[in-house]
C-alpha cells in the first residue's frame, strides 16, 4: 500500500496510506511527521521529496496502523502512557520512544502544535493543536469512520470525558484532522460521537454485525459509530 501526499494548504500534507492517513506539517525549522500508516515503506524518502527539514516523528496513540513506517525513522514522540502497548507491537523493529507530555508545545518556527492528552481509544492518545490555523489533529478519536472501542487499551468512559474536553476547547478549532474516514470533519462529529457514546452505554443503539471479522459489534448514531 503506498503513500499518497496530497496538499492540504502551505506546508501541510495530508499523506493516505489506504486506510489510514498521516500527516505532515512543515515550519520554518523543522518538519512535523504525524503517525506512519500501516505500510512499512520507505515513509522517510517520501517525506524527503516534500519537505528538506529535519523531521520529527509524532505518533497519536500506538494501534498498529499508525506505526508502520515509524522503523524508517530514528525515534518516534508520543505519550509515555503509550509505551507498553507500543513496545508491545514489535519492540525489535521500532525505534525507540520519547516522551511528550500534556501541554508540550511543538515549536516548528512560525507553526506550533500543543499537545493534549485524550485517553480513552488508547490510554495515552493525544491531540495536536494548532491554534493559529484554529485546526486539531485527534489521531482516531474523531472521525466518521467508526472508532475502535473494543479489547485492551480502550475505555469509552475515558473517552467521553476527553471529547466533552474538547468541545469544551472547541472556540480554539473549526477543524478537525482525522485518520480514518472523510477529511476533514468538525465539532459537529465531536459532539455527535459524544452523543453516541454515551447513548452506546445506556443501551440505546442498536447493535450491527460488522463487515470485518472483530470480535465487537458495531454501533452507529448519526453519522458516526463504534466498534465496541
Ligand atoms: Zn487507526
Amino acid at each position: 500500500m503506498s503513500y499518497e501526499a496530497i496538499k492540504i494548504t502551505d506546508g501541510a500534507w495530508r499523506i493516505e496510506n489506504g486506510m489510514v492517513r498521516c500527516f505532515l506539517f512543515a515550519g520554518s525549522e523543522k518538519a512535523l511527521l504525524i503517525d506512519t500508516g500501516m505500510s512499512d515503506e520507505d515513509l522517510a524518502s517520501e517525506v524527503k521529496c516534500l519537505t528538506s527539514l529535519p523531521v520529527m516523528l509524532v505518533n497519536t496513540h500506538a494501534d498498529g496502523d499508525h506505526l508502520g513506517a515509524n522503523a524508517r525513522f530514528a525515534e518516534a514522540y508520543m505519550h509515555p502512557a503509550e509505551f507498553t502497548y507500543y513496545y508491545s507491537e514489535n519492540p525489535d523493529r521500532l525505534p525507540p520512544a520519547r516522551p511528550l507530555w500534556e501541554g508540550d508545545i511543538i515549536d516548528l518556527g512560525g507553526r506550533s502544535f500543543e499537545v493534549l492528552t485524550i485517553p480513552g481509544h488508547t490510554n495515552g492518545s493525544i491531540a495536536l493543536l494548532d491554534r493559529a490555523n484554529r485546526i486539531i489533529i485527534t489521531g482516531d478519536s474523531v472521525s466518521r469512520a467508526p472508532v475502535f472501542m473494543f479489547g485492551e487499551h480502550r475505555n469509552i468512559r475515558a473517552y467521553i470525558y476527553s471529547m466533552k474536553r474538547l468541545l469544551a476547547m472547541s472556540d480554539t478549532f473549526d477543524t478537525v484532522y482525522p485518520s480514518h474516514g472523510d477529511f476533514p470533519v468538525g465539532i459537529a462529529e465531536l459532539r455527535d460521537l459524544i452523543y453516541a457514546a454515551e447513548a452506546l452505554l445506556r443501551g440505546e443503539l442498536t447493535e450491527e454485525e460488522s463487515p470485518f471479522p472483530l470480535h465487537a459489534k458495531l454501533y452507529k448514531s448519526n453519522n458516526v459509530g463504534f466498534y465496541f
